[in-house]
């Protein structure tokens, strides 16, 4: 059974609060062992550790903090099958996928090796007589991170590498449910040569949230996770005077043009709605064919794959995709199901009464695919998070522009098209922070940045790329004139450039 406490001080240390939680399996149900849930005592106590190690860290030259980063990366990587192994076991999803959840955090740790240049400030020689002018970006102190299930290793590493980076401490306080690698990452920094102190791991609940939220310590919070919580934390961190970044929901749209190569787009949307059990904040979760001869095609080729998709186990392989991440979630989603068929939408493939020999125990279900769906049913309003794609028809381009302009979310879209004007003239006037073209999951590459629009980004900077560095510095501007410059004599007019 595993124990997990928290990392505070460059060490694993147990719980004190006396208050824990299970930590399961999803692929059969059985408890793999027990999370605790740290008291604002516990919280205090990695802030102290956090704040005693910044200073320090902050004066460690830039090139020398990101030879951490270097060894982290080596270490992360010659460890990848076993940590892959622990996260498919937590989340559910297979390992596979796990391997790429860790890839795509490793990426913007690579991309924040470049963070002595991105911590370059500015100069302007001669502003005024014998006047320079140069801003410097200097780090924030300590600063924190609350994230989500879904991306234990990859979430995390976007907040951490360019937090630690730009010389902050770090607080994270990762999701309950699947702590076991966000805790091996603070361990592999430590060994990678990272101070103790300067990332701290405080598992909990809402108790250390709202104690992250009000503690006058904690500089900055980056948060991932459902819009409802996002929108909580946004709020509060902001009125406690905190620089506060939140990623909630999504529904993300695939606009199929009538012109689109259907193989491919099929391909794209399979693998885009369902992966992950579709617990992905850019999965695809809304199919929109343009023209009913393009719905009629698309339905003709999705659906025999939808009911082929193959659910194993988080170490089988060959599995499509694996079991979704609770008992609860599996309830909810399915409940969902019922919901849309209740609405009045056609549900082509119920992946319902799914059930995997062997691990009846598992939370499983197939795919699900509804047809007919429409703008004003639940089950396309609000985000589902399971494999479980609605198709929405749209008689013209303009109607399914439409659809991701006028929902509250704008997370990813995509369109599939060989037509570009139609392309560009979607990329140009689609709602959403991130747009694909024949790229159904648009994350952004590591040296971009990532975020969402509307209910599924709320404050200005996005996570990795420029706005990481942005976000987790603070910019001091220095004027300086020597005394070659000073003319004798008070001046009491505001100086200007005349
Ligand atoms: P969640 O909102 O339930 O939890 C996120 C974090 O908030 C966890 O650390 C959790 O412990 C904490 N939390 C939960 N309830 C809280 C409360 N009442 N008060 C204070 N803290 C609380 O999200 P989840 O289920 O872990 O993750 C799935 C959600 O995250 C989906 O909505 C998905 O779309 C979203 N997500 C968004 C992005 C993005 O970049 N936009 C990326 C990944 C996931």
């Amino acid at each position: 059974m595993l124990e997990i406490g928290h990392f505070i001080g460059g060490k694993r240390v147990a719980g004190k609060s006396g208050r824990s939680q299970d930590v399961m399996q999803p692929m059969d149900g059985s408890v793999r062992g027990k999370v605790a849930l740290a008291s604002l005592a516990e919280l205090r106590e990695a802030i102290e550790n956090a704040k005693a190690a910044q200073p320090a860290w902050a004066a460690t030259n830039p090139q020398r903090r990101v030879r951490v980063l270097m060894k982290f990366l080596e270490l992360a990587q010659a460890e990848m099958d076993e940590l892959a192994d622990t996260l498919a076991r937590e989340h559910g999803k297979t390992v596979a996928d796990a391997k790429g959840d860790i890839q795509r955090g490793l990426e913007v740790v690579e991309v924040c090796i470049g963070a002595p240049h991105m911590l370059k400030g500015e100069f302007t020689d001669a502003a005024g007589p014998g006047i320079d002018v140069y801003s410097m970006r200097q780090p924030l102190g300590v600063v924190a991170g609350i994230t989500p299930f879904n991306f234990p290793a990859m979430i995390p590493l976007w907040k951490i590498a360019p937090a630690i980076a730009a010389g902050n401490a770090f607080i994270l306080k990762p999701s309950e449910r699947d702590p076991s690698v966000p805790m091996r990452i603070a361990e592999l920094f430590v060994e990678a040569g990272l101070p103790a102190g300067i990332l701290n791991v405080v598992n909990g609940d809402k108790e250390v949230v709202d104690g992250i939220l009000d503690d006058a310590d904690i500089k900055a919070i980056g948060f991932v996770g459902s819009t409802p919580i996002a929108q909580y934390i946004y709020a509060r961190g902001c009125a406690n005077g905190k620089r506060v970044q939140c990623f909630g929901g999504a529904k993300n749209h695939m606009i199929i043009m009538p012109d689109a190569d259907m193989d491919q787009t099929v391909d794209a949307l399979i693998g885009a709605g369902y992966g992950s059990a579709g617990e992905r904040c850019m999965a695809i979760s809304v199919a929109v064919p343009v023209g009913h001869e393009t719905a009629e095609r698309l339905i003709e080729k999705l659906v025999p794959r939808v009911e082929s998709l193959k659910v194993g186990p988080s170490t089988d392989s060959s599995a499509d995709f694996g079991p979704v991440v609770t008992k609860e979630a599996l309830a909810r989603i399915k409940g969902y199901v019922d919901t849309g068929v209740q609405e009045g939408a056609k549900l082509l493939v119920d992946g319902r009464n799914f059930s995997l020999q062997g691990y009846e125990n598992g939370y499983y279900m197939g795919g699900c695919l509804f047809d007919n769906v429409t703008a004003d049913m639940r089950i396309y309003k609000e985000e589902i998070f399971g494999p479980v794609l609605s198709i929405v028809r749209a008689a013209t381009y303009e109607d399914a522009l439409k659809l991701p302009n006028e929902h509250e979310m704008g997370n990813g879209v995509a369109i599939f098209t060989r037509d570009g004007d139609a392309a560009r003239d979607f990329a140009s006037r689609v709602q959403a922070g991130m747009v694909g073209i024949n790229v159904p999951i648009p994350v952004p590459i590591a040296y971009y940045t990532f975020g969402g629009w509307k209910a599924s980004g709320f404050g200005d900077l996005n996570q990795h790329g420029s706005d990481a560095f942005r976000f987790y510095t603070k910019t001091k501007t220095v004027t300086s004139r020597w005394p070659s410059g000073i003319k004798d004599g008070a001046e009491f007019v505001i100086p200007t450039m005349n």
